[in-house]
């Protein structure tokens, strides 16, 4: 694997509420992911995941810390979040595609606007990805007339339009019926394969010990363990990890 650093974490932190009464919802979070790495973030609910996500594609403004992606250093210039979301993919939990636009037209988006490519070029983009993901039959439609699972495979298209350095999943498959969890598992675990750098939040325990390299376990907004999923799996050291994989196994709720 090439040990090129594609995001990179020093001290974040990132606190809600207000002034007088902060909430400190990131504390002092520090990881690397390197080019080609499948990174899973899991945790309880409420543990900061998404923030975690959010702050790497400067959705998220932080107070002190660093985020560097693909080399260039989040210092809240739009310039600098214009370029960090330019290398960036996002897949959101709840798709966030427009609605007014066809699958084709969501995904041609960003390689018009943003790669400023020609319409029969975007167009081409598009195709090719919406055929990726199993819908070339589909490209045409308007998400109120695709399942839920098509529309998470349109975003995963339109996340991957402007060829980005980093693709970020914030749980990907928790707004879908159970029957179409997996295909959407399927399509993510396919880009993997393909060598995709890849952060993904989610609880779907399975697909964590199938798809990432590296897992890291956040607990009240700190990491509290990390390292090689395989190894997180076997033999868990806290007991918090223990339980919470536990719990997850046997379906409870967070
Ligand atoms: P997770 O993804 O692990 O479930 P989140 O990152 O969504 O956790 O949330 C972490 C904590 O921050 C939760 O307590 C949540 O209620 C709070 N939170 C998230 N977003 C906001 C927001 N925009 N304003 C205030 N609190 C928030």
């Amino acid at each position: 694997m090439d040990s090129e650093v594609i995001v990179s974490l020093k001290n974040v932190n990132k606190y809600y509420g207000t002034k007088e009464n902060p909430i400190h919802i990131l504390k002092n979070i520090s990881f690397d992911v390197k080019k080609g790495e499948v990174v899973c973030l899991i945790g309880p609910s409420g543990s900061g995941k998404s923030t975690c996500l959010r702050t790497i594609n400067a959705l998220e403004s932080i107070p002190s810390g660093q985020i560097c992606v693909a080399g260039i250093s989040y210092d809240t210039t739009k310039e600098s979040l214009y370029k960090i979301r330019r290398n960036t993919g996002m897949v959101f939990q709840k798709f966030e595609l427009f609605s007014h636009m066809t699958a084709l037209e969501n995904v041609m988006l960003g390689p018009t606007r943003v790669l400023n490519k020609t319409k029969s070029e975007s167009e081409k983009i598009a195709k090719d990805l919406l055929d990726m993901v199993g819908l070339s039959a589909h490209w045409n439609k308007y998400p109120k007339s695709l399942s839920g699972g098509q529309q998470q495979r349109v975003a995963i298209a339109r996340a991957l339009a402007n060829s980005p350095q980093v693709l970020l999943c914030d749980e990907p498959t928790s707004s879908l019926d159970p029957e179409l969890v997996d295909d959407v598992i399927q399509i993510l675990m396919k880009i993997a394969k393909s060598g995709m750098t890849m952060i993904i939040v989610t609880h779907e325990l399975d697909f964590v010990q199938k798809v990432s390299h590296r897992t890291l376990f956040l607990d009240e907004g700190t990491i509290t363990e990390q390292g090689q999923t395989k190894d997180l799996f076997q033999n868990p050291k806290t007991d918090r990890l223990k339980q919470f994989i536990s719990k997850i196994t046997h379906k409870n709720i967070f």
